[in-house]
């Protein structure tokens, strides 16, 4: 099956994993940062992750090497928009992407600015390639806990303005939650969506802290669920609904190969599971890659991926008026397909 072909949803992709390899160097360039090469073909081993990486300590690492790229108003700008070109080429009618504002800014360059740049690119990038996009901003777990609260007031004033959640990102091995309660707290009182990094690396005790103690609505991977029977229980009472996204699961080690990736137990028990690609550019894939894993080496079933697709359309993060549109036209797609050979 080609799912290049069909409508796509996709919840969980980060801007600054999407990066072109040709916009790192463009970017580089134009910011007079030295580069091993200027050759694309030379230059793509270091942006992107290898077979060679052991964990989600290493993937992460490969984002040192372009991040100081990134951080000027043209770059978000820039990769902005590119995100949205890339996945209406995929075929994605709706993408959440997500940022760390903390991440991208500088002295001179706020952190409120990079969310007013990177809603610029999407604004133009949703114009020019007819595709919905919205933000969601990152606290990111080893900045400190003042930088999460920040990211919340932002993202409070952008709510209903492109920004539509926040997220918890990041090293979960060695940087805990808990000093970001407080940020999350705040969150739930403005009543922010919230979707939060967990049970990728770590175990399923922090799944059970996301939803317990951080309001999280959604949770990024959440793979290790699958490792408590109770874990799961409160996801199907709660109808949480995890992003998973297969191949950085395997890449980062936090699943074993593709065919252990735990995707297909946790669908056949009911939870509401969604395909997505964490960090295509990073990762060198596309989320149409990801639906194609999912079922030829994870084991779903074509069906089991129409309903992933579904899954992605009801728990997004938007407006009521946009749910009803992705709706019609997943249902209209995946469920009543004109039957034709790939
Ligand atoms: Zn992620």
């Amino acid at each position: 099956m080609d799912y290049r072909k069909f409508p796509k949803i996709e919840l969980h992709r980060h801007l600054d994993g999407s990066v072109r390899v040709k916009t790192i160097r463009d970017l580089a360039v134009a910011g007079r940062f030295p580069l091993p090469t200027r050759d694309l073909d030379r230059l793509a081993p270091h942006c992107r992750v290898g077979r060679n990486c052991r964990s989600l300590g290493q993937f992460l690492q490969k984002f040192f090497f372009f991040y100081d790229f990134l951080k000027s108003p043209e770059a978000v700008e820039r990769i902005a928009y590119e995100v949205c070109e890339d996945a209406a080429k995929d075929n994605i009618i709706y993408l959440e992407t997500r940022f760390a504002p903390i991440l991208q800014a500088t002295r001179e360059f706020s952190m409120e600015d990079t969310v007013a740049c990177a809603l610029r690119g999407i604004a133009r990038g949703q114009k020019r390639f007819g595709i919905t996009v919205r933000l969601i901003l990152c606290c990111y777990r080893s900045e400190s806990p003042a930088s999460s609260i920040d990211t919340v007031e932002i993202a409070k004033r952008h709510l209903g303005r492109g920004v539509v959640g926040v997220d918890l990102a990041g090293d979960e091995v060695r940087y805990p939650a808990r000093p970001h309660y407080p940020a999350f707290c705040l969150a739930q009182k403005y009543g922010i969506p919230i979707t939060v990094h967990a049970g990728e690396a770590c175990g399923p005790e922090r799944v059970r802290e996301a939803l317990t103690r951080m309001g999280a609505r959604r949770i990024g991977h959440g793979i290790h669920s699958v490792d408590d029977r109770r874990i799961l229980d409160m996801l199907l009472e709660q109808k949480v609904t995890l992003e998973i996204c297969p191949t950085s699961n395997v890449q980062t080690r936090c699943a074993p190969s593709f065919r252990a990736h735990p995707l297909k137990q946790l669908a056949d028990a009911g939870v509401s599971v969604t395909i997505n690609s964490d960090d295509p550019g990073v990762s060198n894939i596309t989320l149409s890659h990801e639906y194609t894993a999912a079922v030829t080496q994870c084991g779903l079933t074509h069906d089991q991926l129409a309903l992933s697709v579904r899954a992605a359309a009801d728990a997004a993060f938007c407006d009521r008026a946009t749910r009803r549109r992705l709706r019609r036209i997943i249902d209209q797609k995946w469920f009543r397909p004109k039957r034709r050979t790939a």
